[in-house]
């Protein structure tokens, strides 16, 4: 009988160990996954922290260096020295913001609220707003919506404030012949409540998609147009800790040259 298999059937405890191990085995490819995530994040934030603090110390240097600059040489220098410390400010606070919603300890500062009605006051005080003037501001949320959230009521604003100035930050005129729309809609859905942010701007391209909320997706000018390089590549990473944190999701559809949506699914009561 030396040659001849065995086949044993597994006992319960075989199965627990298999199991066990698996769950091991995943956790830690997940651990890896992690450290590498955060050891990206933190080049791409020493890189962004660097390349303005290098603009900064070189503008000093040249009007300390220079013998007699002229007033119009100065006011140039300063500007620029202006426009990256905004720059850096952007970066640091928005860095702080990410860790701080992240941070497990910190619980979100919820409380009861009219989904329809906190949509509604948000979109009104943005009509309101000239950032938005040259745009065709859309309504869609019934008022019969009879939808009951708990949230941190700041905090979603954050998030529709991200959304809403991405549309119009990658909604620029010369691109975009049609009148830029950004619409605000809201339904209710076995799950809970589906918020979409839409816009009809330029589009987010299909291989960048699923990277735009990653926050190690390279934090730097390379992803914000020349006219938007105000913002510090975290918008949409907070956006996404803010809604997980809420036990919700959000996800991106979007075609080049026709536009955006941002899809909020947040549980209801
Ligand atoms: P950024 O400061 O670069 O805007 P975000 O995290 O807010 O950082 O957005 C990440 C990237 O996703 C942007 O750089 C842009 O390429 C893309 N994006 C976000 N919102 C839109 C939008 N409404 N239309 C087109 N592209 C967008």
């Amino acid at each position: 009988m030396k040659n001849s298999k065995q086949f044993v059937t597994p006992s319960v405890e075989d199965n627990t160990i298999q199991n066990l191990t698996r769950q091991l085995l995943e956790a830690n490819t997940r651990l890896s996954q992690l450290q590498h995530e955060r050891e990206t994040m933190l080049a791409n934030i020493s890189h962004d922290l660097r390349a303005p603090i290098t603009a900064i110390r070189g503008a000093i240097d040249l009007i300390t260096s220079s013998e007699n600059p002229s007033p119009e040489d100065i006011r140039r220098i300063m500007a620029l020295i202006d426009r990256r410390t905004k720059n850096l400010e952007a970066l640091i606070n928005d860095m702080y913001y990410l860790f701080s919603v992240e941070d497990r300890s910190r619980e979100l500062e919820t409380e009861t609220i009219d989904a329809a009605a906190f949509l509604e006051e948000y979109f009104y005080d943005c009509t309101a707003d000239s950032r938005y003037d040259k745009f065709d501001m859309q309504l869609n949320v019934p008022s019969d919506l009879d939808c009951t959230i708990n949230a941190d009521v700041q905090k979603l604003v954050r998030v529709l404030d991200n959304l809403f100035t991405n549309a119009a930050k990658y909604s620029i005129p010369d691109v975009q012949q049609n009148t830029p729309v950004l619409r605000l809609s809201a339904e209710k859905i076995d799950s809970g409540i589906k918020i979409t942010v839409s816009d009809n701007g330029n589009g987010i391209p299909a291989e960048a998609l699923p990277h735009i909320f990653t926050r190690t997706y390279t934090v730097s000018d390379a992803r914000t147009p020349m006219s938007a390089r105000s913002g510090s590549g975290l918008g949409l990473s907070i956006a996404k800790a803010i809604i997980e944190k809420h036990g919700g999701s959000i996800t991106c559809e979007s075609t080049v040259g026709k536009g955006t949506d941002f899809i909020i699914i947040l549980p209801t009561l």
